[in-house]
């Protein structure tokens, strides 16, 4: 299969022609997840195939990031054993309007597919940090990262110290708030300490190319704060972005200059309410305690 982009002993990351979307697939002694299985048809059911022809008699967990209708598209072509993702994206007001999102897109490129457009149904939620679900030997262990969406989470696959980031830390493209760029600064500060607690050394994003090494996400991080810290000084004070050196970065400008744009907007919002005062360390991210919760089954 073309869309292969890493591939070792226990983990498998199809990459989307559209957006350099990562789905990933990881196999366990006893279960096999799948996170994100995303976009066209041919793509979504060569994920569904390579999992079939692996997967003998294991079990198959789904996991989603978020519920950003990308990572959702592929949701009605598997038959998990559970389903997990976020309290967040269970309870998210918008759940229809992220189903719309799927059936315009299909609509648009006149896309059929032979799997239903289905807003995914958890079995297990996630609804604080650190919660632990441990399968046989498998143990994976979920936090809420708020900041792109409201209910973006991260998963850390324990046993082979991978994390599975959702839309952060892209090499490809600069932060996407959708949601709040206090939270999202919130989330990138907890990175640390799911470091600190899991010892993790690969991160796959939700776009873009994998990160193999600590100081490579690392790198990714600073960059992703320092952006958010750039539009803040120029919302606050009036200096200037470096447009040049942003797109000199970030190579894809037609798509992202809206984003780009949209995100001064929700932060100037974000300002104007006063949303950017000192808050106690306890609750910036950085001296998070991430205690480990009773493990759940
Ligand atoms: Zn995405």
């Amino acid at each position: 299969m073309n869309n292969i982009v890493y591939k070792d002993r226990h983990v498998t990351v199809f990459q989307s022609a559209l957006f350099q979307t990562n789905s990933t697939v990881v196999e366990m002694e006893d279960v096999v997840l799948v996170v994100d299985p995303a976009w066209l048809p041919d793509e979504v059911i060569a994920i569904s195939n390579y999992v079939e022809k692996i997967r003998c008699k294991r079990e198959l967990f789904l996991v989603f990031t978020h519920s950003d209708y990308d990572h959702i598209i592929g949701c009605g072509a598997f038959r998990p054993d559970k389903v997990f993702m976020s309290r967040a994206m269970v309870e998210n007001p918008d759940k229809e309007l992220r189903l719309q999102e799927v059936i315009e897109f299909d609509d648009a490129y006149y896309i059929k597919r032979p799997y239903p457009a289905v807003y995914p149904q958890a079995d297990f939620t996630i609804f604080r940090d650190a919660v632990q679900y441990r399968h046989h030997s498998t143990k994976m262990t979920f936090y809420l990262t708020p900041g792109h969406t409201a209910d973006s989470m991260m998963v850390v696959v324990w046993q082979i110290g991978l994390c599975i980031a959702g839309d952060y830390l892209s090499d490809i493209e600069f932060p996407v708030i959708a949601h709040s760029s206090v939270e999202y600064e919130i989330s990138m500060n907890k990175l640390l300490a799911i470091h600190d607690r899991n010892w993790f050394t690969r991160l796959i994003p939700g776009h873009g190319s994998l990160s193999l090494s600590i100081n490579d996400w690392l790198q990714r991080r600073t960059e992703s704060l320092s952006y958010i810290y750039a539009l803040r000084e120029h919302i606050a004070t009036g200096v200037a972005i470096d447009e040049a050196a942003l797109w000199a970065r970030y190579h894809f400008p037609l798509s992202q200059k809206k984003v780009h744009s949209d995100n001064i907007e929700l932060m100037r919002r974000e300002y104007e309410q006063g949303l950017w005062t000192w808050r106690p360390a306890e609750s910036t991210g950085l001296n998070v305690e991430l205690t480990e919760q009773d493990d759940q089954e």
